[in-house]
Order: structure tokens, then sequence, then C-alpha cells
């Protein structure tokens, strides 16, 4: 029974948080008994450590998780990393850096064993952090995206869809890093908007002395590259020069006008330049008319043979000479500033260039079609409902995917190049030789896979497909999914297409789309900023509870999480009270000679009569029926993933009731030595239902407290994590307790306002008196002795009107005057004259709402009637008001 007098999370969380994973009580079976709730994490990067965002996330998985596991699911939290393609070969090529070793210089397979060196070194940063911070993973489970099996689901994956005509190798404008050296996806260039030019060159008309065509350009550079100039068929100013061609300036080359949809009349002068290299539209442009592509551009953005007199040059640099040049040549006709939008490498910040290229893609639209119906028909349902619309959107114009990555960390592509007839064999395994010309050892493609080609097969790859396990065939489709929406396209959607092309069913039911984690001035936190909150500093200072605590009060669905040191200090204060909760139970345990117990069943405990009076202690009543209405709330909240309601309502019941109220009127009658008393069994009963509807939110605390409670003896479970959670049960409610002892707190607090607003010292005992014309006075009788004691007031009932009196507190129910000292009657005067202030202006609106006849005949009879019986209270206590004054 001994307890520490001050709480220290540190002492204790990595000793439950060790426990949990040697006991194995996370740990999942498909044979166990109970409804199926699975879920897979969103995979984090294996370059990184957690930040607060994966906190935020990780603890909204493990409330859901632990719920379910304690209704008595059959429950698996499966995690793992993400090989994370781009980011560890930039991290790895960094550290290297720093040796001075250059990744080309090392060649592919050192290279590669130096990142697997590097895994094996970091890569368990992040189960580390997670064990720490309490998820109830099923570690055992465990997954890396380059695992054999993983790896072997990707091989499988792809020649299934290559089979299918659904992966094709094709010439296409990618989105190119100079820097990384590799296509990047859309989704990896991040745009901004930046302060550029626009400049309009001239093109002299051949054989039309005189006659010109202007073009605007925000890259002047890639006029070198030029293969026609584009006018619109409509657009009759340039009806005469159909079959015309131009001059290109710089280049002395000849190119044609062609006539497209692309140049729009109504835009500038209705004129384009194409230059199919080096631009998307007139890459497509290009194909719609046979044009010739000149690349001027190569991959490290320097300017190619092709470029003539600019061969060499960095494409900046070449921008700057190639306007100087065609300002001295007179073919600049002018330059506006312009506001364009830049995309650049997500990961380097290096401007991207589009480049044509030879790729693997993956035709999307009828992965899509299927994907998007799954949404339509309800099959997946998201939540917040609005995320819906966002992923119809993408999905809708959803462009094929390009998934092949010129990078050496990674899936490498299945497939082979024949060196001699140059056939491309898609294989499961290395063939031996070329099954067209016979020749022998055909060479891998040196590309690896877009890293979201293998996390979008997680739900199904983790589970032992393209095996039919028994994991598969009990966890799959999981239940839900809880992840950021800057993931949406990457990978969410990738995981609904990929799930019910090879699973025949969608990866999961549920998608629960958290918000992000912001400062106190509501600023996204970033490292540039200097805001950022690191998960296992604030735990360590706060204790992983108290962090937990604080982020759930935010989580409300669709909106961000202001995180602020005061919340997590709150929370650690919140820790904090029932941790005095329970130490002052212990000691009165000891003084009462109570050994550690608790109820045989705990799901059904009804609190007992005391022994003398055979009747059940009106609070003891109470504090079941308050316990039973924060179980259907705390459950409710948790369903509908209303986190921030969980935790205000757990806040509101453990802090307000549970100590404020319940363990007060208590206190009143511990007695020494008194032994196991049903008073003794129904506190202890309650406080272990308690801690039991805290525990997903506040694992460690409870399971510490739990533990000491003595909760776990002979028979029961052996971690309170796997203890059932209390739930609703109707008998437990009790409207009479609950008006009782709302009627004595009503009293206290009022007593309590009273003194407070007099500024008089708590210590001091105060006289009053409680006037009443009904049964409140009855009940308020009762429990004389509590009002006394906990509003430190000796009080007087009396059944009459209240007589005028300064220091005064009314309701409809009663009135409670206190005898304050002479020097108080000026504060209280001026007190209720605010008082009635706000009366009288209640009474007005009452009135108000009362005579306008569209309000009442369209609001309910109830509401009607109840800002009525409102109105009548209202003016009982302003005459009560006047009198006093
Ligand atoms: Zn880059
Ligand atoms: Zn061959």
């Amino acid at each position: 029974m001994q307890i520490e007098k001050v709480y220290e999370p540190q002492r204790f969380e990595p000793h439950w948080a060790q426990w949990w994973i040697d006991s194995g009580i996370f740990r999942a079976s498909s044979k166990a008994p109970g409804k199926v709730f699975s879920l897979v994490i969103p995979p984090p990067n294996v370059t990184g450590s957690l930040h607060i965002g994966h906190m935020l996330e990780h603890t909204e998985i493990d409330v859901t998780v632990r719920w379910h596991r304690m209704l008595g699911d059959n429950t698996l939290w499966l995690p793992g990393t993400d090989h994370a393609g781009i980011a560890t070969q930039m991290v790895v090529e960094r550290k290297l850096a720093e040796e001075g070793i250059k990744r080309r210089d090392l060649g592919r397979e050192e290279f590669e064993k130096r990142v697997w060196e590097w895994k094996a070194e970091y890569g368990d940063n992040i189960k580390r952090q997670m064990v720490r911070l309490g998820a109830s993973c099923d570690w055992s489970r465990e997954r890396f995206t380059l695992d054999p099996g993983l790896s072997r689901a990707v091989r499988e994956v792809f020649v299934r869809l290559y089979e299918k005509g659904l992966i094709y190798r094709g010439e296409y404008m990618v989105n190119w890093c100079p820097r990384c050296h590799t296509a990047l996806s859309d989704l990896e260039v991040a745009h901004s908007d930046v302060a550029g030019h626009l400049w309009h060159i001239r093109y002299a008309v051949k054989d039309m002395p005189g006659r010109y065509l202007t073009v605007a350009t925000t890259r002047p550079e890639t006029m070198l590259g030029d293969t026609a100039v584009a006018v619109n068929p409509k657009d009759e100013r340039y009806a005469d020069l159909h079959r015309a061609s131009v001059q290109l300036p710089l280049m002395d080359r000849e190119i044609p006008v062609i006539l497209d949809e692309l140049a729009d009349p109504k835009f500038g002068t209705g004129v384009v330049k194409v230059t199919p290299s080096h631009d998307l539209n007139d890459f497509e442009a290009g194909r719609r008319h046979n044009l010739p592509k000149i690349q001027v551009i190569d991959e490290n953005g320097i300017m190619t043979a092709a470029a003539g007199p600019y061969a060499g040059l960095d494409r900046f640099e070449a921008r700057k000479r190639v306007v100087a040049d065609l300002e001295a040549s007179g073919s600049l006709v002018k330059i506006e500033d312009y506001a364009l939008s830049v995309g650049k490498c997500d990961r380097c910040k290096t401007v991207v260039e589009p480049l044509v290229s030879t790729q693997w893609f993956v035709k999307t639209k009828p992965l899509a079609e299927k994907a998007i119906e799954a949404v339509e028909t309800g099959k997946i349902e998201f939540i917040p409902a609005n995320w819906s619309k966002t992923y119809f959107e993408w999905m809708y114009n959803i462009r094929d995917w390009c998934i092949s990555r010129q990078l050496w960390w990674g899936h490498r592509i299945p497939a082979w190049h024949c060196r001699e007839c140059r056939e491309i064999i898609v294989a499961r395994e290395a063939p031996e030789r070329c099954p067209r010309c016979g020749s022998e050892a055909p060479v891998q493609d040196t590309d690896v896979l877009d890293t979201w080609f293998s996390s979008g097969l997680w739900p199904f790859s983790t589970l032992g497909w393209p095996d039919q396990t028994e994991d598969l065939s009990t966890y799959y489709p999981t239940s839900l999914l809880i992840t950021g929406f800057d993931i949406l396209f990457f990978w969410v959607a990738r995981m609904a297409m990929l799930g019910i092309e090879f699973m025949g069913d969608v990866p999961f039911r549920q998608v629960y789309i958290h918000g992000l984690v912001r400062d106190a001035d509501r600023q996204k936190m970033s490292k540039t900023k200097g805001n950022v909150v690191d998960p296992l500093v604030v735990t360590e200072k706060y204790g992983t509870d108290a962090v937990r605590m604080a982020l759930l009060q935010g989580a409300a669905p669709g909106t961000d999480i202001v995180l602020t040191e005061e919340r997590m200090e709150s929370s650690r204060a919140f820790a904090n009270k029932i941790w005095n909760a329970a130490r002052f139970l212990f000691m009165n345990m000891e003084r009462s000679g109570v050994e550690p117990w608790v109820p045989d069943r705990l799901e059904d405990y009804h609190p007992q009569p005391d022994t003398v009076t055979l009747e059940v202690p009106i609070e003891d009543r109470w504090i079941f029926s308050r316990l039973n209405s924060c179980a259907e709330q705390v459950n409710r909240a948790i369903e509908t993933y209303r986190y921030h309601e969980a935790a205000q309502v757990l806040w509101q019941f453990f802090w307000h009731e549970f100590c404020d109220w319940y363990l007060e009127l208590k206190k009143l009658d511990f007695k020494e030595n008194s032994g196991l008393t049903p008073g003794w069994r129904n506190i202890l009963a309650a406080f272990e239902t308690a801690l039991r509807l805290l525990h997903p939110a506040m694992p460690f605390l409870t399971e510490e407290l739990w533990q000491r409670l003595g909760a776990q003896a002979a028979g029961r479970p052996l971690s309170i994590a796997i203890a059932s959670f209390p739930k609703y049960r109707q008998e437990s409610t009790d409207f009479a307790a609950e008006r009782e002892i709302g009627l004595v707190q009503e009293i206290v607090t009022m007593a309590r306002t009273l003194r407070v607003e007099a500024k008089l010292d708590p210590k001091q005992q105060l006289e009053g008196t409680l006037y009443s014309r009904n049964d409140a006075l009855e009940v308020a009788k009762r429990h004389a002795t509590a009002i006394q004691k906990l509003a430190n007031v000796k009080l007087e009932f009396k059944s009459e009107a209240a007589p005028k009196s300064s220091a005064m507190r009314s309701t409809a129910q009663f009135d409670l005057a206190l005898q304050l000292p002479k020097t108080q009657e000026d504060a209280q005067r001026k007190r209720m004259e605010k008082e009635r202030e706000q009366l009288v202006k209640n009474i007005a609106n009452s009135e108000r709402q009362l005579a306008d006849e569209a309000f009442t005949s369209k609001a309910p009879a109830k509401v009607v009637d109840m800002i009525r019986t409102k109105m009548e209270d209202y003016k009982a206590q302003l005459r009560k008001i006047d009198d006093a004054l």
C-alpha cells in the first residue's frame, strides 16, 4: 500500500512499456475469439524519429485499439516502417558525403550495403520510441517494406499488372530532379509561386518580309529547342499563315507554323512556341503533329550539344545569355513581370526540369474506377465525410502513375533486358536466358519502384499475401485506417486501388483523417520556425499520459490540434490529481485495515448496502450512476472518433465528480480499523471501474494504480489493458440519487461562491440559513453534516420564506443566506445589482421569444415550455433580489 508522495511517471512508464511487450498481451491470434478489429500502422519512414504528428496519430490509434481490445475484440495493430526510397537514399548520401564519399564512387552494391548497415543501426529508432510511448502494437508482426515477404508481394503485383496490360513502359514527359537524378511523380513536386518574367520574342515569318509572330515565354532558354510555333485554326489574325514557317532566332533554324488548340486566341498574341522536349503540353502537341524533339537541357540541368553555342552552360546561366542575345539581335519585344508557379523537388528543393524519358507506368484509370465506386457505395467511409470529396476530385482526374525511379535504394523493377534483341522480360525471378533469342543472362532494369508502390500493398502484403495465410483471411479487410490528409493520394488512394484489384475487397472499411498539431499561436510546427515539440522531450518532462491527454483534448474530428505547454501542464495536474486520490485511498485503507481488494466480477458490480441501515449509501448510488453515464459517453465518443469528447468526459468525471465530490463525501465517514466495510467495497469498485474507463487515454498511470489495487490478483486479467471496458447498463442509472447529490452540490457550491465573493478565508467558519418551502429542505437536512463540513458553514434550516438579506443566493428551490461581517455588505450589494441587471435582461429575452409567433409556432412545445418555466424562475429570483436590496 506504499505509494510515493509525488506523481513521477518517469519512474513507472518505462517499466510498463516493456512489461506489456514481455507479457505478450498485445499479440494477436487469428484463432482468438471475438469480433475482429484490425488496423495497420501508416508505416513511418525508417529514416525518421517520431515527431509530434506521429504521436498524435499513434495516440488516436492506440486509444481506439486499446478500447477494442478491452471490449474483447480480436484486436490487431500491425506496426512497421517504410524503406522510404528517396528520403533514405538522401540521408545515407549525406552521411557518406561527410566522410568524403560519393555514392557513384561506391557503386550500387556497396552503396546498398551501406544503407542496410545504416538501417540496422538506426532502423529501430521508431520502434523504441513507439514502445516508450505506450503504442499497443503486436511487435511480433512488425514489417518493413523491404522484407523478403513484402518484396515478393511487390514482384507478384508488378508481374500480374504487367500481364494484365496495366503496367507499361513508355516515353513520357516526367518531372525530373537534376540533383536527385530521378523522375518524380506529380505528388513529389512542390509548387510555389515566384515572381518571374514573361519574355516576348518575335520570330520572323519566312518569305514575308516585315511579318513577325510574337510568342511569350517564362523560360526563354527552351526556345533553343522549339520545333514549331502554333496558332489556333480559328484565329482570323493568322489565317494567311496556315502553311507558313518561321525563322527561329539565335539557332538559324526554320520551323513550321502548326494549327493547334494549344494556342488560345484570347491569351496574349494567340501564338505559342512549341518545345516538345521540355514542356508537357508541347510534348503532347508534338505527338499530335509528329514534330521532332530537340532536347536542349540534359538530366544534370546542363545545356546539351543541341543548344549550339549555349552547350555546357547551366540552364539558368543559359537563360541569361539567351535573353541578352535576343535583345542584341532585336528579337526581344518586351519583358513583363509575371507571377508563375515553379515546381521544386520535394526532397532537395531543386527546380524540377520536365524531361522526356522512358519510364514505367501504371495505367490507373481502370483501377481508379473501382476505388471510386468503393467510396461511392460506402464500402470505404471517410471520417470526416468531406474528405471523400477531395478523394473523388483526384481520382476522377487521375493520370497514369510513373512508378520507376532512378534510385538505388528500393525494390528493383522485376524486368530484364536482353542484351542481344532488346526484348524486355518481366518475371518473378531472374530469367537465365532471353525467351525470344535465347541469349544468356539478360540484365535487370536499373530502376527501382516508387516507394509508394510497396506501401500501396501494405494492408495485405503485411498479412502474408500472396500466400493465403490465416492472418490474411482473419484480418483483411482491416477495420480502420487512421492517417493524415497529406498522404490521401500518395497512399490511401493507392491502397484502395491495389487492395481492390488484388484482394477483391477494400483494404479498410473506415478512414479517419486526423488534423495537424499546431503551436499555441495556431502556427504549423516546423524546424525553421523553431516551434517544434519533440514528443520524447515533452513526455520526459510531463509524462506520456499527460501528453497523450493534452493531444486528445484537442483532437476533435476535422480540426487541427493546438498543443501548448499549459495544456500539457494541466494534463499533468490531472494525472497528479488521480495519483493523489489513489494515495488518499491507500493511506486510509491502511488506517482502516483494508487489504487491496476489487470485486470478483468487475463488469457487473453493484454497490453494496450498509450493514446497519441495509441501504446503499446515496453517494455510492450516485457515483455508480455517474460512472455509468461516463461509460456511455466515453464509449460513444471513441466509437465516433470524438477523442476530445472522451477526454473531456473523463476529465470532468475523475476530477470534478470522483475526486472533488465523491471522495470528499466519503471522507466524512472513514473509520479507523473498520475493515473491508461495504462502503469500502463500493469506493474501491468505483475507483477500479474509473481506472478502466481512463485506461485507453492514460495507459501507464491506470496500469500502475490498477496493479497496486491488486486488481490482477487470482484468476483475473493480467493487465488492465485486457480487463473489460465498462459499458453502459441501464440498471445503474439512478436519477433520484443524481438529483439528491445534485442539490447538495448546488448548496455547497453556492456557499463557497458567497464566501469567495466576500473574499473570506475558507478556513473561517460562517453561519447561515437555508430557506426552502419544498422538499429540498428535507434533502438538505438529511445531508446537513456533509453540507456544513464541505462548505464550512453552520446552517439553520427553515421552512419559510427568506427575509431580506444581502449575502444571499437563491434558486427556485431554496435561498441560502450567510451572515457576513459588516464590511462585506457593500460588495454583496454590488453583486446583487449586477445579478439583477442580468435577470432583467433574461426576462426581456424570454418575453421577446415568447411573443415571437414565428418562433413559438415552429419550435417544439417542449422548448417553448422550457422558456416559459425559466422565465417564471427568473421572475421569482428577481422578486427575491428586489426584496433583499
Ligand atoms: Zn531532388
Ligand atoms: Zn533476346
